[in-house]
């Protein structure tokens, strides 16, 4: 990994001409009129291990449902696949693992294999489940580790118990790209650990994975590539080339005048 130009695709079972499988170009995006994501323009190739990074507040949350289309830009183009993020059908190639995953599944009346089943019929409300739906969800849940836990409530889950639900849900509905913000919150160190080794081993498989972390450390240790944000993008490539730059003080830093700033 010593190429400056970001990831390549060696290894990665998808064709060199293949679309990558993220792309925004000049995206922009405000709340009301307040900007929050400015003039980004990121590729992530399929079979990348991207790191999302940047301070509190700087956008990386609203970027990450840009990118997979949960929110449409003011200004610029987002594409997952070669297509319009916001054509994505119904999910299916997209693992979301949003960040509040757990508060929500703490009021759902619903066992984990019944959260990996999900995984085969979003947005088809009529599905009929056979074999090979069970089949993908059994595996699915072998694969993440939880198969003992099938049929516990998700809401009786430990953290690291709950993301893994998630997971094996979007391994279940065979996504290519998986999407977690801040997924170890509230989690464990063990289990913490044990989960980015997972990571690692579904991104080595050809998960293209996509994570937002708030410890640098952990993503320069897991990640193939860097991308760190504070409304702006102060950097995107390999985690070398990200150690020898100014990036990380930069964009912290800039947090940090803006809220002297604010306070002044
Ligand atoms: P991060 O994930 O880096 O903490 P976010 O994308 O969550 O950043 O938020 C960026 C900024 O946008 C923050 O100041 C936040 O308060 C604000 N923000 C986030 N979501 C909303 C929303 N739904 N409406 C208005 N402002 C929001």
């Amino acid at each position: 990994m010593s190429a400056d130009a970001g990831p390549t695709d060696d290894g990665s079972p998808a064709g060199s001409d293949a679309a990558p499988t993220v792309e925004l170009r000049d995206v922009t995006f405000a709340y009301a009129d307040r900007p929050v994501v400015e003039d980004v323009s990121l590729v992530v190739e399929s079979g990348a291990f991207l790191g999302l990074i940047g301070p509190n507040g700087s956008g990386k949350t609203t970027l990450l449902e840009l990118m997979i289309g949960l929110r449409r830009p003011d200004r610029g183009s987002v594409s997952v696949f070669g297509e319009p993020a916001h054509r994505l059908d119904g999910g299916r190639r997209v693992g979301y693992v949003p960040q509040d995953v757990g508060e929500a599944s703490d009021e759902m009346p619903v066992t984990v294999r019944e959260v990996v089943r999900m995984g085969r019929y979003p947005g088809r409300l009529f599905h009929r489940f056979d074999d090979d739906d069970r089949r993908a969800v059994e595996a699915a849940l072998d694969r993440v580790g939880i198969a003992d836990l099938a049929d516990r409530r998700v809401g009786r889950l430990s953290g690291g118990q709950r993301q893994r639900a998630f997971i094996a849900r979007a391994l279940a509905s065979e996504a290519d790209l998986l999407a977690l913000d801040e997924p170890t919150v509230g989690v464990d160190a063990e289990s913490r650990e044990a989960f980015y080794d997972l990571l690692g081993d579904l991104n080595d498989e050809g998960m293209t994975v996509v994570l937002i972390e708030h410890d640098v450390g952990v993503v320069t240790e897991r990640a193939t590539e860097i991308a760190c944000l504070n409304r702006e993008l102060f950097f995107h490539g390999d985690p070398e080339a990200f150690a020898e730059t100014d990036a990380l003080a930069d964009a912290y830093g800039s947090a940090q005048r803006v809220l002297t700033h604010d306070h002044s």
